[in-house]
């Protein structure tokens, strides 16, 4: 028995065998040798056979529920899969230049979008997406069987994992925990494990010779601990421990149907941030005033390619359909969000580099697509809203505006329905913007404080690396200085402004922000019954003054002191239950 420590991200207790992150494969398909051909022909037909399947039952399945004429698109695309040329090509490079099933596909993708890049019509353009789309179906069922593992009841443990690692491993199955050598409270693995309330411990070193696949591990959560190898006695107390927790967190979801208001009367709205369309079906609409933040990008990073309108404009409407309210917050690529398929320029600093808006404005094949799908699937219910990442300044804000009214010409011309008004917003993340908050609420719908970039960019710390990453603290006075400005810039123009970081997700700082005149937020969906139970259970006036009195104070940690002090004597009720909830007693890093 060995016991590891860490830092604890996000809290519970996982019980399984280890299990290690295996990668590369997908990047540079191999080729193949001299009589291999045959094989590699075999498994190209029978991907295109299981490919024709899946598109005659997703046919029959958007015929049944959207109607014919939605169906029509899939059509088009079963008639790609018989185009005889097309798959005689991929044959002919499997047998005279040795590509493997894998390699024919990308190298034919390749050479398509050569030829159409050249092509001036837009609509013609635009066919290469629904062959690639194709050949990236055939491509997927390929190499299913590699796929298809499941990844239930593991115990995770890498040294790093990107966002598409971990959205590939919970879309098959959900492990028991992740335990990672690198991370932080933000970094994008560790948001994705809260919101489907996965254990995660980060910081431990050499994680990969420190724990061997197949071994036995609990991974506490809520202290930052990874035992090796336990004791039967260690197991069956961990059991019973996990067993009590997750009754005390079933136990509060009936509180969810409740008003949202403080005890003063304030009324607050409570919106929930998902990462794949599937998550959307955990969540009950009544419960929520809707998807404050869908981080788009993982439809791309989820299959490894970029989804064609057609296929966002359905996955839009699907969620419009079920809230209230949908934000769609355009593809945030570029830093660690990549795919094999996209050109990305090596950086010296990728986290200040070409991502969010920026990498769209460079590659307005994948801007425009997206703006179209989004503005059609407004059309039917008018509850969406589109929100640009990383934004720096107005400039961008205005190229934004003319690329959405752009479109809208496009979609008038075609006589394709959409919202005239639909509202345009910004996440604030970069420091630029938020200063220029008056401003930029000027010209934008709305604004939604993406605190996770923005505590990285003020406090110059970068929150994957878990060396520095606890700088980026947003309980720091300078940060919440900043926040009680742009709040209240916004909301002087009458625009609404929510926060969509990690920050609305923890106890303490969900009522900082109460403090400082916040009533938007927008939560990961396993927090979402615990903020709302910390939110009505105080006064917003007296936090307001607490958080007043705070900001007087000179670093995050008397603040944080300062406050919890604060609450303790005020609500001893609620923050011992945000202790015991939050089990918190023996954290070793601050914060919830
Ligand atoms: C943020 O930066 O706070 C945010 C919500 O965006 P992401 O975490 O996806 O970068
Ligand atoms: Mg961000």
């Amino acid at each position: 028995m060995k016991v590891l420590r860490g830092q604890a991200v996000v809290g519970g207790i996982g019980i399984g065998k280890a299990r290690f992150l295996r990668r590369g494969k997908r990047l540079s398909p191999p080729k193949i040798i001299k009589g291999e051909e045959a094989e590699q022909i075999i498994r190209l037909e029978r991907a295109i056979e299981k490919t024709r399947k899946e598109l005659e039952e997703l046919k029959a399945h958007i015929e049944e529920t959207l109607g014919k004429e939605h169906a029509l698109i899939l059509d088009a695309q079963l008639l790609i899969l018989q185009d005889k040329k097309l798959l005689d090509e991929l044959a002919e490079r499997i047998l005279k230049n040795l590509d493997s099933a894998e390699r024919a596909i990308k190298n034919l993708i390749e050479k398509y979008h050569g030829i159409f890049s050249q092509v001036e019509d837009y609509h013609i353009r635009e066919k290469v997406h629904d062959i690639e789309d194709i050949l990236r179906r055939i491509e997927k069922n390929l190499g299913e069987e590699a796929r298809e593992e499941n990844w239930d009841g593991s115990v995770v443990v890498a040294k790093n994992i990107f966002p598409s690692e971990t959205a590939h491993i919970i879309s098959r199955g959900k492990p028991e925990a992740f335990v990672l050598e690198f991370g932080g409270e933000t970094y994008h693995a560790v948001i994705l494990a809260r919101a489907y309330g996965i254990p995660t411990v980060v910081g431990i070193e050499n994680v990969e010779t420190e724990i061997r696949e197949g071994e036995e591990v609990v991974v506490n959560g809520d202290e930052g601990i990874v035992i090796v190898s336990p004791s039967r006695f260690q197991i069956s107390n961990y059991v019973e421990l996990k067993k009590s927790l997750q009754e005390e967190r079933a136990r509060l979801n009936e509180l969810l149907l409740e008003p949202n208001e403080t005890l003063d009367g304030e009324k607050f709205s409570l919106f929930v941030n998902i990462e794949f369309p599937a998550e959307a079906e955990l969540i009950s609409r009544e419960v929520v005033e809707g998807i404050g933040l869908f981080r788009s990008e993982y439809l791309l990073l989820m299959n490894q390619r970029v989804p064609p309108e057609e296929e966002q404009y359905e996955i839009y409407t699907a969620l419009s359909e079920k809230f209230k309210w949908v934000i769609i917050r355009l593809f945030d690529l570029g830093a660690e969000k990549k795919i094999a398929d996209l050109p990305f320029h090596e950086e010296e600093n990728p986290a200040m580099g070409e991502r969010g808006i920026r990498y769209l404005f460079s590659h307005r094949d994948l801007l425009y697509p997206q703006v179209r799908a989004i503005l059609r699937a407004s059309a039917h219910r008018k509850n969406i809203k589109l929100m640009a990442p990383m934004v720096t300044n107005i400039k961008e804000i205005k190229n934004l505006l003319m690329v959405v009214e752009d479109v809208k010409g496009q979609l008038r011309m075609e006589k394709k329905p959409f919202h005239q008004d639909l509202p345009v917003g910004v996440m604030v993340e970069v420091p630029s913007l938020a200063l220029m908050a008056d401003r930029v609420s000027k010209i934008v719908d709305f604004l939604s404080i993406g605190t996770n970039d923005l505590t990285q960019y003020i406090f110059a710390a970068d929150r994957a690396n878990e060396r520095v990453s606890p700088l980026c603290n947003p309980l720091d006075p300078a940060f919440l200085k900043l926040l009680r400005f742009t709040i209240k810039k916004a909301q002087d123009q009458g625009k609404e402004i929510a926060v969509c970081g990690e920050m609305a997700s923890r106890p303490i700082h969900a009522l900082s922000l109460l403090g400082l005149g916040l009533r938007e937020f927008s939560v990961s969906p396993a927090m979402l019954p615990v903020i709302k139970r910390v939110l009505s259970s105080v006064e917003a006036q007296v936090i307001r003054k607490k958080i007043n009195f705070a900001l007087r104070l000179s670093d995050g940690q008397e603040l944080e002191e300062y406050l919890r002090g604060e609450i303790e004597k005020i609500y001893p009720e609620i923050y011992r239950w945000i202790r015991r909830i939050c089990h918190e007693k023996n954290r070793k890093t601050l914060g919830i």
